[in-house]
């Protein structure tokens, strides 16, 4: 067995029996990261000093008795997480140079639990997108392949860098960001589990915003366990975030062996859309009869309004985000291209700092928010989203989770749906319902395609239960055994 082989929790027995040292840990780590991530593009920037600092402290904390299973734990941080000190630029070049001052409260929780940090990782241009082509520093490379062929995949996004650095094990975690898939996406995509917690449950508090209504920090590990542990550290309640939730944080991990007897699991007839890959199909079938072999009631539900949730999300999303984007002026950070006064000065340094996605965004966004069409759309799709949550309330007074599939592909090639934006929307079908509802969603691997690539399940609870959301996901991975691993791996 290779010290590549431990998941989180394995490799903190280990650190805690003092089979092995942090230092020697996060060693093999950077060794990784240096190996592969020229290749995989998974990190932005790696700080491979920093962790080794980080990975002594941790080494004195454990000798001294006070550790958390985190303490020691090398892991990938998204760069949309502000880290002080340490350059973040979310995948733009308009934040090429900032640094800033201070760091997130989900990366001050994690590095408080006394986790390491080996970089920064790779993600679409400001979280926008599904796949990292997006990105101003280049793609990711999924690190799994289609069997017998060696074209390049995606590995989804927009957590796109934080799932190829899990999934390569060049990080043992990372921390993603959810906003309308970018957690559970990616996760599946690379053979992951990952969760999008309940909106409010982890503080938005220094993370570049995107769609301040719908973003949220949740995990992404090679277990579902490793999550719970992880959000054990992330979650809880934030003075600076005024939309995180005040209340207590329970163990996550406690959840985890509840089992799933009694419970009564939702099907939504919506989710089977016409024109879903039929393997995806077949896979949450033997989703279904693995709960119901454990003990669980299937029952099928309707979310009437599933429908409208793309648009939807394509119309509250880039309205937030033209607002939080007219932030980046080129006078207080990031980048500025001069001009001839004020105006002209903008202009430039948006127009030179912004990729095509993000300024399309901006200008869906400013157009759908703008005097006259603010009714037609923006208002609309308000209430469409108010439907959307009615609709998983009154599910949820008889179901106490429910399963679909967590994308409608597997990973695709790099070049492949990018011929046209709205191709590339269709990924997010099954993850935007539950971002616009702000409840809990995990996506769990489940099975390989014909291809021989992940597919992912998605588990969605009621707000705040994310317990039953972790249990239930824990029982379709002790039922699905998936153990495949990516031929591009640390080993
Ligand atoms: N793919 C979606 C988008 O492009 C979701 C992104 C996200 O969750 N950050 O908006």
């Amino acid at each position: 067995m290779s010290i590549f082989d431990l998941t989180i929790a394995g490799a903190a027995k280990e650190l805690a029996a003092r089979k092995v040292s942090a230092v020697e840990l996060v060693t093999a780590y950077n060794g990784a990261v240096e190996a592969l991530n020229p290749r995989l593009n998974a990190y932005i920037t790696v700080t491979p000093e920093l962790a080794l600092a980080q990975a002594k402290q941790a080494d004195a904390r454990i000798a001294a008795g006070n550790a958390t299973p985190l303490t020691g734990i090398p892991l990938a941080m998204k760069d949309l997480f502000c880290t002080e000190g340490v350059r973040t630029t979310a995948a733009s070049k308009i934040l090429e140079p900032f640094v800033p001052q201070y760091e997130s409260t989900v990366s001050a929780q994690l590095k408080a639990a006394g986790a390491v940090m080996l970089g920064k990782a790779n993600l679409d241009e400001f979280a926008m997108g599904s796949s990292n082509i997006t990105s101003g520093y280049g793609p990711v490379e999924n690190p799994w392949k289609r069997a017998g062929a060696d074209a390049k995949l995606v590995p989804g996004g927009s957590s796109g860098g934080s799932a190829a650095a899990v999934a390569a094990r060049i990080a043992l975690g990372a921390t993603g960001t959810d906003t309308g898939g970018s957690i559970r996406q990616p996760a599946a995509f690379t053979g992951l589990a990952g969760i999008k917690p309940t909106y409010g449950r982890c503080s938005r508090y220094g993370i570049i915003a995107f769609a301040s209504s719908l973003d949220q920090a949740g995990p992404m590990a090679r277990n579902v366990e490793d999550c719970a542990l992880m959000l054990n550290a992330m979650a809880g309640f934030d003075v600076k975030d005024s939309t995180s939730a005040e209340r207590a944080v329970p163990d996550f991990c406690a959840a985890l062996n509840r089992g799933v007897k009694g419970l009564r699991i939702g099907i939504p007839a919506e989710y089977r859309m016409d024109g879903t890959n039929p393997e995806i199909v077949a896979l949450w079938e033997k989703g279904i009869s693995w709960l119901r072999a454990q003990g669980a009631e299937i029952v099928d539900i309707s979310l009437p309004h599933t429908k409208y949730g793309l648009a939807v999300y394509y119309i509250v999303a880039p309205a937030e985000a033209s607002s939080n984007l007219a932030r980046y002026d080129g006078v207080r950070f990031g980048a500025r291209v001069d001009g001839v006064d004020l105006i002209d000065m903008y202009e430039r340094t948006r127009a030179a700092g912004f990729g095509a996605e993000v300024k399309r965004r901006i200008m869906i966004g400013t157009y759908v928010l703008s005097h006259g069409y603010y009714d037609a759309y923006y208002l609309k799709a308000q209430k469409v989203r108010n439907l959307m949550l009615r609709d998983f309330t009154q599910a949820f007074a008889k179901v106490d989770a429910i399963l679909t599939p967590t994308a409608p592909s597997a990973a695709f090639g790099l070049g492949e749906k990018m011929d046209d934006p709205v191709t590339m929307y269709l990924n997010d079908v099954f993850t935007v319902p539950a971002s616009l509802a702000g409840v809990p969603a995990m996506s769990v691997p489940a099975g390989l395609s014909a291809e021989g690539l992940p597919l992912g399940l998605q588990i969605i609870g009621r707000h705040f239960d994310e317990e039953t959301v972790f249990a239930v996901s824990a029982a379709i991975e002790k039922a699905a055994g998936f153990t495949a691993l990516p031929e591009v791996r640390a080993k």
